[in-house]
């Protein structure tokens, strides 16, 4: 079975945010929208997404499980679940490693809250590049540029605004895309398809100025868009995109985006930004780890299908239909039904049986996993969270799982 997503059209991401910011109607809005079955026009009008994830979990797939992929535009999505009461554990510091990067969501009133804090130094500490969401756009007191500016101050990054609120509060109704200048509105209220529009007159001198904040912070990064940009040259779309990509990339620069997830507002653009903004696995450096025999010699395996390969056990779930499913992501080579591979970090070999990959809508049965892409193979009894897979032949022990120091906030 061929690979079914070329590398570079792979994400690896997760939802990252302080309890009630709205991650679980996010990532559910994230899969209502690139469903399948949505997207072949199947779903009955009138059905609601709180309906379709009625269904869902009737067909027993957890709409939040360990991992869900889905597709979006011919990209690939991989949804990697990070526990929703973020602290110094073990847990989300895993699923902070098998992400290449993340979706931040804040309460558009609340702003930056102390647990967001706790979760951006961590994955700072883990170099995740982020794109931010300013959530619940549609509440009593919400604000996007207090939100902004609490993230530039609290979290000492240097978040970039791609868009301006349409009204604020009840009347909050879409956003003006600042790259495309174009208004971006959701009528259909489950938000299926967003409309493209004019920017309503009273924004457009906003929206002129905002836009020129942002091109110039993303000229900043390249000394010829600098130039360019002090001249007064246009500066392309495609171009913005391109640097902007390179400097979330490099974790110089975080993309913010809003609007309201129960509203139906605003989840697709996010979406578009995961493939534009946020890397492949090709995109990363390639992963490090030991020699079991040895810890002192270093090796290195690149996110290539023909290197042998390493994989990291991430999550072990108790499916109540399939049974005991370890998730793993693999960083090189394949890992192919059939096989066995040698679980480095306890020394034993497994035979990798049946593998599933899991969707909102389903669960696939699949026969290889390739280097960047996320499985789930059962039946494995002695391999637990954080283990390493890896070819037998060539043994890799990746690097194992350190607990930083605490990092103490003074308030
Ligand atoms: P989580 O704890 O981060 O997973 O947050 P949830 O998705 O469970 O949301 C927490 C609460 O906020 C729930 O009551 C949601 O209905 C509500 N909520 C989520 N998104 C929005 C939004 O865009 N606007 C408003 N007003 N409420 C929201």
């Amino acid at each position: 079975m061929p690979r079914n997503f070329p590398l570079e059209k792979c994400r690896n991401i997760g939802i990252i945010a302080h309890i009630d910011a709205g991650k679980t109607t996010t990532t559910e809005r994230i899969l209502f929208y690139t469903g399948k079955t949505y997207r072949i026009g199947s779903v009955d009008e009138g059905t609601t997404v709180t309906d379709w994830m009625a269904q869902e979990r009737e067909r027993g797939i957890t709409i939040v499980s360990a991992a869900v992929t889905a597709e979006w535009k011919g990209y690939q999505i991989n949804v990697i679940d990070t526990p929703g009461h973020i602290d110094f554990t073990a847990e989300v510091q895993r699923s902070l490693r098998v992400l290449d990067g993340g979706v931040v969501i804040f309460d558009a009133v609340q702003g930056v809250e102390p647990q967001s804090e706790t979760v951006w130094r961590q994955a700072d500490r883990y170099h995740v590049p982020r794109i931010c969401f300013v959530n619940k756009m549609d509440r009593v007191g919400a604000s996007f540029e207090r939100t902004i500016e609490s993230i530039r101050q609290r979290l000492g990054a240097n978040p970039i605004a791609m868009q301006i609120p349409i009204g604020e509060e009840s009347a909050f109704e879409g956003v003006v895309d600042l790259l495309t200048m174009q208004a971006i509105t959701w009528e259909d209220e489950l938000g299926r398809e967003p409309k493209y529009g004019k920017i309503p007159d009273h924004l457009l001198a906003q929206a002129q100025e905002m836009r020129a904040i942002m091109v110039e912070k993303i000229a900043e990064f390249e000394d010829e868009l600098i130039i360019k940009f002090l001249e007064g040259e246009e500066i392309s779309v495609e171009e913005l995109k391109q640097v902007l990509r390179r400097a979330v990339i490099a974790n110089k620069a975080t993309p913010v985006f809003c609007g309201s997830s129960l509203r139906n507002k605003g989840v697709q653009p996010i979406l578009d930004a995961i493939i534009d903004y946020l890397p492949s696995p090709r995109d990363i450096p390639p992963v490090k780890g030991v020699d079991p025999e040895n810890h002192d010699r270093v090796i290195e395996r690149p996110a290539d299908d023909d290197a042998p390969m390493s994989a990291l056990v991430f999550k072990i779930v108790s499916d109540p239909y399939v049974g005991r499913l370890a998730y793993f992501r693999v960083y090189s080579g394949k890992v192919v039904q059939g096989e066995t591979v040698l679980n480095s970090s306890k020394n034993r070999k497994e035979r990798i049986g049946r593998m599933v990959r899991m969707y909102a809508d389903r669960r696939e049965d699949i026969t290889e996993v390739y280097a960047g892409d996320i499985g789930a193979v059962l039946g494995f009894k002695d391999t637990f969270t954080g283990d390493t897979l890896c070819d037998p032949k060539h043994p890799i022990l990746l690097e194992s799982i350190t607990f930083p120091e605490p990092v103490i906030f003074v308030a």
